[in-house]
């Protein structure tokens, strides 16, 4: 009973070591300096733009102000059919959904959208876009950072501007008023699985708005679903999708795309 006692209690210290203050470790002797500078492999040089917005030297320009030729319908691939009007990408909520012509894995996104000032509705149906960072299928299958006036618009929070819709609300609300140019920085981390199609690693996503951390390396439960729980389907690489929402209000538009494929 004694040894017990004396095991249980030698436990308990074990269990308040982490809070007690521990001993500065000592470096091995003859250690040197130079024992833990790491000279290769050499990070590549990257040219950055003339403004953090500018795409950088390594960036794939997906909208440059010019057309749409990186661009292609969800529903069946062909030319995507949005307006390119003075410098800017105007939704075409008839033309339904488009998305890249590429396909990506782990990426660095930036993206910039506007509201336009005569915006109409409320909830979710003002403004309503959305941003697929991996698009999965036709129509809403992916992972969609949302993208909705939120400015003084109450909605469900996990639907509102910079949610991962219906999973996870925005860390703060930095939304600018409607006129005005709002940016979307984002991390994405692709999910990997393994030969059988199940997740080996999920989906994570890092997420600033309007320069503000928004979504702090969020870990995805699977896919983003308007009904249901969401789950996870196996893909390798996918397109970036942008959303044509159904509702009435008069439509976003977009400028200044560019992603840095990473590891
Ligand atoms: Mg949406």
């Amino acid at each position: 009973m004694k040894r017990a006692a004396a095991a249980l209690a030698a436990l308990a210290l074990c269990a308040y070591a982490p809070a007690m203050a521990q001993p500065t470790p000592s470096p091995t002797p003859g250690a040197k300096p130079q024992d833990t500078e790491q000279w290769k492999p050499v990070p590549p040089v990257v040219t950055p733009g003339a403004t953090d917005a500018a795409p950088p030297s390594d960036a794939i320009v997906l909208f440059g102000g010019k057309d749409l030729s990186e661009w292609v319908s969800t529903k069946d691939h062909t030319p995507a059919q949005w307006q390119v009007k003075d410098g800017v990408i105007v939704v075409s909520k008839t033309a339904g959904n488009i998305e890249t012509r590429r396909s990506f894995r782990n990426y660095q996104l930036h993206l910039e959208w506007r509201v336009p000032t005569d915006v109409t509705g409320s909830g979710q149906a003002r403004g309503n876009s959305g941003l697929f960072l991996a698009s999965t299928g036709p129509g809403d299958l992916g992972y969609e950072l949302q993208i909705l006036d939120s400015y003084k618009n109450e909605t469900y929070v996990n639907g509102q501007a910079a949610s991962l819709y219906k999973q996870a609300p925005p860390l703060v609300n930095a939304m600018r008023p409607p006129g005005q140019w709002q940016t979307y920085d984002v991390v994405w981390t692709a999910p990997t699985f393994d030969a059988a199609g199940k997740v080996k690693t999920p989906a994570k996503v890092t997420a600033f708005h309007n320069g503000v951390l928004v979504q702090n390396d969020f870990v995805m439960a699977g896919e983003t679903l308007y009904i249901g729980k969401p789950y996870y389907k196996a893909y390798d690489r996918a397109p970036i999708k942008l959303q044509a929402h159904g509702d009435p209000s008069p439509p976003i538009s977009f400028r200044n795309i560019w992603v840095r494929e990473l590891p």
